[in-house]
């Protein structure tokens, strides 16, 4: 039995029943045992792959967009250029590149990067190579300026609570001890303020996920958009309002039980944009667009064609693999939608636009 399930047990039997919020963000964020405290799992030996590391095209297409965006917003300088939870930095350094020849992008950005797991800072620094680049612990840290910001898989994971509709009201979901075993339990009748609207929309038995954290850090980037300016990009799998248990875990690159394994799994759910939207109020939104819809928009065909005309063999397949991944509706191309947050007297990022 690992240290952690160990903690998580006691912890049960001393105190009662753990929201299902509690167990994700100890599993993935306990200092010592935690997920991200113990592990790089990006890239193709890690538990999963993200857009950017799956091909380069994910980030310079993010980048010319921001840069564009920044440049329809008449340049603000300074500005910060920002992501949280940014992995291995691939993105970034991706965005940094591509944006390059953006005259004046540059000079004006500052990169402030959102990361609370320090084994990930240090592959961040490390990627990105520069000296420049400043850290913080959360979202309400960053320093007041225009905001053009990148979130990809960031939202999903953050911890969620479920609740099971029961009659007219909703039980929240536990994780209990049941011999020993971590299992699933329901609590007492609770009658969330934040569910109210949703009895009308759901039957018995079903489940909604509320995530208080992700609408906390959407309200601070969307305050921070209406008052300096900026946008928001936020790449992510989910819909448009809650519904059913999304609480999945990842392990060694194939589905797990969630239960399992803590601490050795990476535990994700899906985002609901809707909360995420109305929280970032005043910041007007677009509606979510698929992925492989944006991309597109942005030019991925083309540059994946000058790409693949300097590779052949298997560089060009798995080149061609890639852009199917990040673009194909039956990869990520329509799961992952992308919400584009941007000031109420200004144009939604371009592609974004319904
Ligand atoms: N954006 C990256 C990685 C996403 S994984 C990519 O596309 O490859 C999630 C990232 O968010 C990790 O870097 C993790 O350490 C970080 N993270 C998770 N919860 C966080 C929180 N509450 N605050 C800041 N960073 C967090």
């Amino acid at each position: 039995m690992s240290a952690l399930r160990r903690h998580i047990a006691a912890r049960i039997a001393a105190t009662g029943p753990m929201t299902v919020a509690d167990y994700m963000a100890t599993c993935l964020m306990h200092p010592e045992m935690g997920y991200y405290a113990t592990r790089d799992p990006f890239g193709a030996q890690g538990d999963f792959t993200t857009a950017p590391e799956i091909s380069q095209m994910f980030g310079e297409l993010i980048g010319l967009c921001l840069a564009q965006t920044w440049l329809d917003q008449g340049q603000p300088a300074p500005f910060l250029l920002a992501e949280p939870g940014p992995g291995r930095g691939t993105l970034m350094a991706d965005i940094l590149r591509a944006t390059k020849g953006v005259p004046g992008f540059h000079a004006a950005a500052h990169v402030h990067l959102v990361e609370t797991s320090s084994a990930l800072r240090a592959v961040q620094a490390r990627t990105l190579g520069r000296d420049d680049v400043t850290w913080h612990d959360t979202v309400g840290d960053l320093p007041d300026a225009p905001l053009y910001l990148i979130a990809n898989e960031f939202f999903d994971a953050l911890p969620i609570r479920q609740f099971q509709r029961d009659g007219d009201g909703w039980r929240e979901r536990l994780v209990a001890l049941r011999e020993g075993a971590l299992t699933f339990a329901l609590g007492a009748p609770v009658a969330p303020p934040d569910l109210a609207h949703r009895v009308a929309d759901t039957k018995p038995g079903d489940i909604v996920e509320t995530c208080a954290p992700g609408c906390a850090i959407a309200a601070e980037i969307g305050g921070r958009i209406a008052a300096h300016g900026g946008a928001a990009l936020i790449v992510d799998y989910g819909g448009w309002r809650s519904l059913g248990d999304t609480l999945q875990a990842v392990r060694q690159q194939a589905p797990a039980d969630p239960l399992e394994s803590p601490g050795e799994a990476d535990l994700t759910a899906h985002v609901d944009f809707e909360a995420l939207a109305q929280a970032a109020a005043p910041a007007a939104h677009a509606p979510p667009i698929a992925q492989g819809a944006l991309l597109a928009r942005l030019g991925i065909a083309a540059r994946a064609e000058a790409l693949a005309r300097n590779l052949d063999g298997a560089a060009r397949e798995s080149h061609l693999a890639a852009f199917r991944r990040l673009t194909d509706p039956a990869e990520m191309g329509t799961l992952f939608k992308v919400l584009a947050l941007h000031p109420s007297a200004a144009a939604p990022p371009p592609g974004t636009d319904p």
